[in-house]
């Protein structure tokens, strides 16, 4: 598809050097042929003025555009590789979701658009339950392993517009676009049951796990802080609560 637009964006440029070096040329001998300097046929200068636009075209064409062209395709590459960097700065490397700073934009973002549209947003922050111990027991690499699958549990449970990012060692937090505290606690409950009805693959062995979560919907007019503290304090109360439990609290 790129390939076919830079042959024809190509052609194009050619065929404009062609006219307007043509052109050119016409307006040239008709000039000397109005002063009495040529005497040829009107076929003959057409003629003569066709053959030297093709002539000269190619080398005009090849000293022009071809720079321009590489510093175009320069650019082009500058820019793919800025994006890159920009996505790479807002990506955690373990479970390839947002870092801290990606999933914060995320939430920052979804927040100003609620506000402005009046429409519904929730959060839910998510822990893994006792993950201390799948370190201790079985290793740093077998808990990596793990984190790698929930999050990808996260990913594929969660809905096109909807954003998740590791906001901490084993924290996930959920921002959950267009969607009010009852759906909300639909969608984080059916989390909750695919991570423990899961088996996490450590290597050598599979492993079973449990997480809580704590959700809550945005209110208007409040900032990040007071959002994510409500999220905060639903969660510690489904770990006071024993775990592997969701706790939804209303806006205040
Ligand atoms: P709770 O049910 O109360 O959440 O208990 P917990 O053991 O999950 O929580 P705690 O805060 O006691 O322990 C979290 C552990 O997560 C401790 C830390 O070493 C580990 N951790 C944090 N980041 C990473 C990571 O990137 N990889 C691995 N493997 N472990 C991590
Ligand atoms: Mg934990
Ligand atoms: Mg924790």
């Amino acid at each position: 598809m790129k390939t076919n637009a830079g042959v024809i964006s190509a052609a194009w440029a050619m065929f404009a050097i062609v006219a307007i070096t043509f052109c050119a040329e016409l307006l040239t001998t008709v000039a000397l042929l109005y002063f009495g300097y040529v005497s040829d046929s009107i076929g003959i200068i057409l003629t003569d003025a066709a053959m030297l636009a093709i002539l000269i075209a190619p080398p005009i064409y090849w000293l022009v555009a071809t720079p321009l062209r590489r510093e175009n395709e320069k650019r082009l590459h500058a820019e793919s590789r800025a994006a890159e960097l920009g996505q790479l700065a807002i990506t955690d490397s373990l479970t390839r979701t947002r870092n801290r700073r990606g999933i914060t934009i995320g939430v920052l973002e979804a927040m100003a658009h609620a506000e402005r549209y009046q429409h519904p947003l929730s959060v839910a922050m998510v822990d893994v339950d006792h993950f201390k111990e799948v370190n201790d027991k079985y290793g740093h690499k077998a808990g990596d392993r793990v984190l790698e699958g929930v999050a990808s549990i996260l990913v594929e449970t969660l809905r096109m517009p909807d954003k998740v990012g590791r906001y901490g060692g084993e924290e996930f937090l959920l921002v959950l676009t267009e969607t009010g505290l009852e759906q909300t606690t639909r969608i984080v409950e059916r989390i909750r049951a695919e991570v423990g009805a899961a088996e996490f693959d450590i290597g050598n062995d599979k492993i079973k796990l449990t997480i809580s979560i704590g959700a809550t919907p945005f209110v208007k007019g409040e900032d990040l802080e007071r959002l994510l503290s409500r999220a905060d304090r639903a969660l510690y109360e489904a770990k006071r609560s024993g775990r592997n439990l969701v706790v939804t609290t209303e806006g205040e």
